[in-house]
């Protein structure tokens, strides 16, 4: 039997193509290494990020391709991952790969909850992660990630981000008293998020995750008009009212070209933890039906659940992956590589999308 070649191998792959990229492996450049060991084919795959959705089924579909090719008894994989930048950043901001603004369209939906649950969710998966905090009218991320009253370091003209939970954390509610904040006007509000663009050493991150202010108003519109954004996510609950205000929010980040990376449901339903029933308090699907209708992802639902609540009162984000219920950790999970995956397709659209020339 004629051995087995690198280029058979190569060639293989090219028929594999990354089920949301929607181009092959070889073109997208994830296959980093191949070796022929006998009737053992070894292949390196380096996916757009450590949180991908579909790593199972990109495994099933290269092993299948390579074990067409005759001689081949067996296929083993070494994953890797590498998150692409999607937009070229600046300055304090140059080595930060995707910036995410996390919405919502009213307060007290969960917004900040779920992006320390996505910052947590996209470390603990392998990534570098940064979470600013720039909910100027009620900065609760200190709170949540335990480090209320500490105060970061200055050097110089750089503000160094508080390291805790594994991630890079600015905060507004670092900087200044709880309270102060709430009465600043907008151009003051400007002045701060831009200082935090602009003079926060985050080094480098795979992902900036930005805690937005409810509603719309000055913060997104700064963000815009400071940095090339990766694009939002915009969290509500299932009633109507939340939902026509995630409506309204979606469609503002939009007109400031700020792309729907997605919509998730948070406290989209409670199960019983003495007899398991399941209450849809708040209604149920409400985001789902908006997001089709927008046109934009679903990225799914997050259940209501007291200890969510509570490890976000006692700042251990980790707990909620390590000691919430199962089907908790599944879908806080579900949610986290669904954005990762938008993450990566955006990526991809601006790499390939057509530039046009106007001599
Ligand atoms: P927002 O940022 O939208 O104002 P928060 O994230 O501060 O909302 O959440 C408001 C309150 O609801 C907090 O006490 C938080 O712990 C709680 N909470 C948020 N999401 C959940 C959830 N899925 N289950 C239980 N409690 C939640």
């Amino acid at each position: 039997m004629p051995s087995i070649t690198r280029e058979d191998v190569v060639n293989q792959l090219r028929t594999v193509n990354d089920p949301e990229l929607h181009q092959d492996l070889v073109t997208l450049n994830m296959v980093k290494e191949v070796q022929v060991d006998g009737g053992l084919v070894r292949v390196g795959i380096e996916l757009t990020t450590p949180a991908c959705p579909l790593r199972g089924q990109i495994g099933a579909d290269v092993e299948e391709a390579i074990k067409r090719i005759p001689g081949v008894e067996q296929v083993e994989i070494e994953w890797g991952a590498q998150v692409r930048p999607s937009r070229p950043q600046t300055g304090e901001m140059g080595s930060v790969k995707n910036v995410i603004a996390i919405g919502s369209g009213k307060g007290g939906v969960g917004k900040s909850t779920v992006a320390v649950l996505l910052a947590t969710g996209l470390r603990r998966a392998g990534a570098t992660v940064g979470l600013l905090d720039s909910d100027v009218y009620g900065p609760s991320i200190p709170t949540m990630i335990g480090i209320e009253g500490a105060r970061p370091e200055i050097r110089g003209n750089k503000i160094l981000p508080i390291e805790a939970c594994g991630l890079r954390i600015m905060s507004i509610g670092l900087m200044v008293e709880r309270d102060t904040a709430l009465i600043w006007r907008g151009p003051m509000v400007h002045g701060v998020v831009k200082q935090f663009l602009e003079q926060v050493a985050w080094g480098n991150l795979d992902y900036l995750i930005v805690d937005l202010p409810p509603g719309t108003g000055d913060v997104p519109l700064t963000l815009a008009q400071s940095i090339p954004m990766t694009g939002s996510v915009t969290v509500c609950t299932p009633q109507d009212v939340a939902v026509n205000d995630a409506r309204r929010a979606v469609r503002m980040y939009e007109q400031l070209s700020i792309p729907c990376l997605g919509i998730i449901e948070n406290m989209s339903y409670y199960l019983c933890p003495k007899c398991g029933h399941r209450d849809e308090l708040f209604d149920h699907g409400g985001a789902l039906a908006a997001a089709q209708e927008l046109g934009v992802p679903y990225l799914g639902e997050i259940p209501l659940n007291a200890r969510l609540r509570k490890f976000g009162d006692e700042g251990t984000p980790e707990k909620a992956f390590t000691d919430a219920d199962d089907y908790v950790v599944q879908a806080i999970g579900r949610v986290v590589s669904a954005l990762a995956g938008q993450i990566s397709i955006r990526g991809e659209l601006k790499r390939t999308a057509p530039t046009l020339t106007i001599e």
